[in-house]
């Protein structure tokens, strides 16, 4: 081998480390860029869990607040004291326990009939365990009752609007409950017309 020789080879030599040096970087490179786009994606996906585990969190909650409502409404009936021989007619609701602790709800409650509703007056909150009462009408002997379904809405007694005299607490599942209520339920009412008459029914 001549020095020429040598010196050529050298450079060729040289050269191909320069090569292998490139392709090991480009190959480094890329590995870290997928490296780099993988964690990217793992991390959007675990912020993405992150976001789903939160929001089952608070639909769950949310669920383990709700009120518990019996399945059909109890009536009471009462001789009307300023109108002899009619008789008022009361819904009984008592909120069954769950899982939740006891607690007070602020509710509005709507009496349907057949073909309207109308607002029944009666408590303004309901407290777990508690018996409420709801003035659905006042009837003769033998009459039905018109209202056949009662439709509650309920919202936390929060610090902002609820009554002042009772423990405020809230839902932080965020909905937008103004109008709707925070919990809904419907309800149908039992109401047997011959029991008036009946001496239980007669206080
Ligand atoms: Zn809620």
């Amino acid at each position: 081998m001549t020095g020429d020789q040598i010196i050529a080879t050298a450079a060729v030599a040289v050269a191909l480390v320069s090569i292998i040096a490139n392709v090991l970087m480009w190959l480094e490179a890329r590995r870290s860029a997928e490296a780099s786009e993988r964690s990217a994606a793992s991390s959007e996906s675990s912020a993405a869990d992150s976001r789903r585990m939160a929001r089952l969190g608070l639909d769950q909650y949310h669920d383990y607040l709700r009120p518990r409502v019996p399945g059909r409404v109890q009536t009471d009936t009462v001789e009307d004291p300023n109108r002899p021989g009619r008789y008022m007619v009361q819904a009984l609701i008592t909120l069954e326990a769950g899982e939740a602790p006891p607690r007070d709800y602020r509710v509005s409650v709507t009496g349907h009939t057949l073909n309207s509703t109308m607002w029944l007056s009666g408590a303004f909150t309901m407290r777990t365990g508690r018996e409420e009462r709801y003035f659905l009408g006042s009837i003769s002997p033998g009459d039905p009752i018109k209202i056949v379904e009662l439709s509650v809405k309920f919202w936390p007694n929060d610090a902002v609007s609820g009554d002042s005299g009772l423990d405020p607490w809230s839902c932080p599942c965020g909905l937008d409950d103004q109008d709707a209520g925070h919990w809904r339920a419907r309800v149908p009412v039992d109401f047997d017309p011959s029991a008036i008459g009946d001496p239980r029914y007669l206080h």
